[in-house]
């Protein structure tokens, strides 16, 4: 690579949120740029007046701060670029690189219909393209095409692309509205904003000999290209809401944490050798275009719920519990105690796949609980309501309620009874927590603390006697 300065470009479509295949796209642009010392661009490409929306473009944005993805520049709207438009439209109308056309929507649709007929492949007959016609109501602006020759272009993932110009139609560069064409205000940016590094999706890959007719017309330095191969889901169907979530605030929703989403995309299409897990700084060190694979990358849930998992468990406790709390108060538990949800996040995060799994798991901490209906058939019998009374007694009176402490109490209590743990551990699980899994006995009641711990004890207790009846 020579010594100019890399710039990449996201250009989303606020037709709709981000989705996994336009996260890979912004996060392969970002980690090309950032391994370059390059610049990230970011481009609201909102000419679709009718569907694009200020909800789509914020939670976009909002998605791509989530993961951490910062952008140099922009973002910049389309909308607000119509000027440099014009000026395009009418530096390549003055260069005779561009012309008005007139014919009328009915004629055209009458010759492809024709062409069909005929088996041809319907295209623009070039009826206008000399006859030097100028603006009318009606009119559309069209690129001069080569009609001889190839577009060339070497793909940095899919290798040399040749097309016939033949093939290529004299594309409409601004419709007869006024507004301009996707191929034609993306050619103009880019260039405009010395986007050198173009890396999108396969899906545009037949429109890149049209942008590049484009390029030289307005005699521009062409980009370099690198499609990315599609996404699949596991059953190799193109991915899509049948396979569940795929936007990338329902993934926030899910209680994913940012950097396994990012690690997850990174993997969709990209490789190095056999490594699965990257740290941030690993994917801006390590990625490259040249490893990017022209087969579709498959996204796995299961892995990506595996990489969850770990990044919980290596995140620190504070961190957690900050991340914690919103799912907390989303499920009816407002305004707790930071350090007691830091303490209960401390005994869940081996056990949590996502964050709100977590939080579901730390309800019992927070809420009242309700027995498991089965869990209260099989554990919470009369057999044990002895040891469960003396065990309160024994709570009531503990003066420290370190697990150290609580050790202490149960080993007694044990040899007192001439029992061990499994007798009494379930019966007690289920009083504390109205379940039959959970972290272990000491270190949930040490973060109950004694009063809760009196509290569901002689509630169990008393609920056991209620079923003795009279
Ligand atoms: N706005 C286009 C899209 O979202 C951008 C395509 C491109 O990268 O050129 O598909």
């Amino acid at each position: 690579m020579d010594t100019e300065q890399v710039i990449t470009r996201f250009p989303p479509s606020p037709t709709g949120t981000l989705h996994i295949g336009g996260a890979r796209t912004a996060l392969f642009n970002w980690l090309f740029a950032r391994q370059h010392h390059g610049k990230f661009i970011l481009r609201i490409e909102d000419t679709d007046k009718v569907r694009s929306t200020k909800e789509n473009t914020e939670s976009i944005i909002e998605s791509l701060k989530w993961l951490g993805l910062d952008w140099d520049e922009g973002p910049y709207f389309q909308s607000q670029r119509t000027k440099i438009y014009y000026e395009m439209i009418e530096k390549l109308l003055s260069s005779g690189k561009a012309y008005y056309c007139h014919c009328s929507p009915e004629e055209l649709e009458k010759k492809r219909i024709e062409a069909i007929k005929k088996g041809l492949k319907p295209k623009y007959d070039g009826k206008c393209r000399d006859l030097g016609l100028g603006k009318a109501p009606g009119a559309v602006v069209r690129l001069k095409s080569p009609l001889t020759g190839k577009t060339i272009f070497k793909d940095l993932v899919k290798g040399t692309i040749s097309i016939e110009n033949e093939q290529l139609d004299d594309l409409i560069l601004q419709r007869s509205d006024g507004s301009f064409t996707y191929n034609f205000a993306v050619v103009v940016d880019d260039s405009n904003l010395g986007i050198n590094y173009v890396i999108r999706g396969d899906d545009h890959v037949n429109n890149t000999p049209r942008q590049i007719l484009i390029y030289k017309a307005l005699d521009e330095p062409i980009p370099q290209y690198a499609h990315l191969p599609m996404i699949l889901g596991r059953d190799k169907a193109p991915l899509s809401k049948r396979h569940g979530a795929t936007s990338v605030m329902a993934f926030k929703d899910m209680g994913f944490l940012p950097h396994a989403l990012l690690n997850s995309l990174a993997r969709l299409g990209w490789s190095h050798g056999d490594q699965e897990i990257f740290t941030k700084q690993e994917l801006i060190d390590l990625f490259s275009l040249e490893h990017v694979g022209k087969s579709a990358g498959i996204f796995n849930m299961e892995k990506l719920l595996d990489l969850n998992a770990k990044y919980i468990r290596e995140e620190n406790d504070s961190t957690l519990a900050d991340l914690l709390l919103p799912f907390l108060s989303q499920l009816g538990c407002k305004d707790l105690p930071r350090e007691k949800v830091k303490c209960a996040v401390k005994t869940l995060k081996a056990r949590s796949k996502t964050l709100l799994e977590m939080a579901q798991r730390a309800l019992f901490y927070f809420q009242e609980i309700d027995y498991e209906q089965q869990a209260d058939e099989k554990f919470l019998l009369p057999d044990v309501l002895y040891i469960l009374e003396d065990l309160l007694l024994d709570i009531k009176g503990a003066t420290s309620f370190d697990q150290k402490n609580l050790e202490n109490i149960f080993s007694t209590l044990l040899e007192r009874h001439q029992i061990k743990l499994g007798t009494i551990a379930q019966p007690l699980r289920v009083a504390l927590t109205g379940k039959t899994v959970s972290p272990g006995i000491f270190e949930i009641m040490e973060v109950m603390g004694q009063e809760m711990v009196v509290k569901r004890l002689s509630n169990a207790i008393l609920h056991i006697k209620s079923k003795k009846g009279p």
